[in-house]
């Protein structure tokens, strides 16, 4: 089912503290920081192929909260609110529209499926971002998911932007009770876009979980006007690695409602791509990946995948050989930024 693109859907306004004193300028034209968190009008530039829930996810609920769209993983939506709105989200129909969390009857839905389905190995937490929930809510989850499926070892994921946006939630406290009560099996996610967030509290943060034995891994959204500069990626893809952080995908952005200014064309990605692998260790190496606007989950962008331009739409080939779209939109960028 296709949530239908609602313009009172806005995405709130709002930044840490931490995360606004990196903006060298409040010009979202000229500051990589600021461009994240000042909202502009380009927002509100709808593009008839965007929408609301761009990956379908509606679709894939079984239960409220939990998207099961490959076999052995799920996704739990545990919090609703985020320290810091970044402007290119794409879940944006979800993140900031209620001051939620979790509630125990949803907790105990989604725990009693995943318990229920032998075969779910993996737990991704997300939201908006997981870790605004309190060090206790959270090992409620934890602890709530491994009672469900018993002698079952889970892997969780936890999504989050705190280490980038407010690193101080991370703490010793916290990286115990993860480890403890995820039993040695959890999974830092977290999102950074560009060098100048990589500060010396985003380091301690990396030190803290790392030195706990919890593995951190990255995903970049590739952001036009942003981090789509070689140089750029380059310093942040080496950069993750020296505090031991695993860049794991680049994302080509997603189609959500107003967010077309962001993106960039494949093209740009693949050449970025192609240019990186002459500058960096295979580990320093992301993933360049896309969400499929069709709801058909993830897939990699590479010579091989991507078939070209076809009446305004890329055709990218999943790993079935099956067909995708994905538009082709240079020109309708620029005529929204221009
Ligand atoms: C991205 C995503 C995953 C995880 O995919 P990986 O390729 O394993 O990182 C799982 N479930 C949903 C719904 C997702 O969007
Ligand atoms: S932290 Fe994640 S969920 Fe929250 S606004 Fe940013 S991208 Fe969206």
């Amino acid at each position: 089912m296709k949530l239908p693109s609602r313009v009172d859907e806005k995405l709130p306004e709002g930044v840490s503290r931490y995360y606004a004193s990196l903006a060298e300028s409040l010009d979202p034209e000229k500051d990589p920081i600021a461009a994240q968190f000042m909202r502009t009008d380009a927002e509100d530039h709808v593009l008839p192929h965007e929408c609301s829930d761009p990956l379908e996810e509606a679709r894939y609920m079984p239960v409220p909260r939990l998207i099961h769209r490959y076999p052995n993983r799920v996704l739990l939506l545990a919090c609703e609110r985020c320290a810091t709105y970044c402007r290119h989200c794409f879940r944006r129909h979800f993140t900031g529209q209620s001051d939620g969390q979790i509630r125990s009857q949803d907790l105990a839905r989604a725990a009693a499926y995943v318990g229920a389905h032998s075969e779910i190995d993996e737990v991704l937490i997300s939201g908006g971002d997981p870790l605004m929930l309190d060090d206790a809510r959270l090992v409620d989850i934890l602890d709530s998911m491994n009672a469900a499926v018993g002698i079952r070892p889970l892997v969780f994921r936890i999504a989050t932007r705190m280490p980038v946006v407010m690193p101080a939630r991370i703490t010793q406290a916290l990286a115990k009770r993860m480890r403890e009560h995820g039993q040695g099996r959890v999974w830092i996610v977290t999102q950074v876009n560009h060098p100048r967030e990589m500060t010396s509290a985003f380091a301690a943060a990396m030190t803290c979980l790392v030195d706990q034995g919890i593995p951190v891994l990255n995903q970049t959204v590739l952001l036009r006007g942003i981090n789509d500069d070689l140089d750029v990626l380059t310093e942040l893809f080496s950069g993750l690695l020296r505090v031991r952080v695993k860049p794991y995908y680049l994302f080509q952005g997603d189609l959500a409602a107003g967010t077309s200014h962001f993106r960039t064309t494949i093209d740009a990605g693949l050449d970025l791509m192609d240019g990186l692998r002459d500058r960096l260790s295979g580990m320093a190496m992301p993933t360049y990946a896309v969400d499929l606007p069709d709801g058909g989950g993830k897939i990699a962008l590479t010579r091989a995948t991507v078939r070209g331009v076809e009446d305004g739409y890329y055709i990218l080939l999943d790993r079935n050989g099956r067909q995708h779209r994905y538009p082709y939109e240079d020109r309708l960028a620029d005529a929204v930024m221009g």
